[in-house]
């Protein structure tokens, strides 16, 4: 932040003593901005079902399974790297499937 600020104040001196000293020259009456780099606005989507545009489903279990932990919790989105709509879709397939015990509620205990 700071050194963005003094590279405008710097730019702005010069440009303003180029001005004083030589009004003639038409080239240098704009002072040129710096541009900061923007990061590209797009990603790649790192969403599983929005690249390889499927939905989830309460009867795929093999894929479903990947969405659960080793006691059978439904895994958070930024372990899942979904998107929010179809961690919202995974979350329910879970609770449907769990409900038809393809799934578990919670695994089995061991000691
Ligand atoms: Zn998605």
């Amino acid at each position: 932040m700071c050194k963005k600020g003094e590279i405008l104040m710097v730019q702005r001196n010069t440009s303003s003593k180029s001005s004083s000293d030589s009004s003639s020259t038409s080239g240098f009456k704009k002072p040129q901005k710096i541009e900061v780099k923007k990061t590209p606005a797009r990603k790649k989507p790192t969403c599983q079902f929005c690249s390889t545009k499927t939905e989830p489903d309460y009867k795929n279990v093999t894929v479903l399974k990947n969405f659960i932990s080793e006691k059978g919790k439904i895994l958070a989105r930024r372990t899942t790297k979904l998107c929010a709509k179809h961690q919202r879709r995974v979350a329910k397939a879970i609770k449907r499937a769990r409900i038809l015990a393809l799934l578990p509620f919670v695994a089995q205990y061991k000691d």
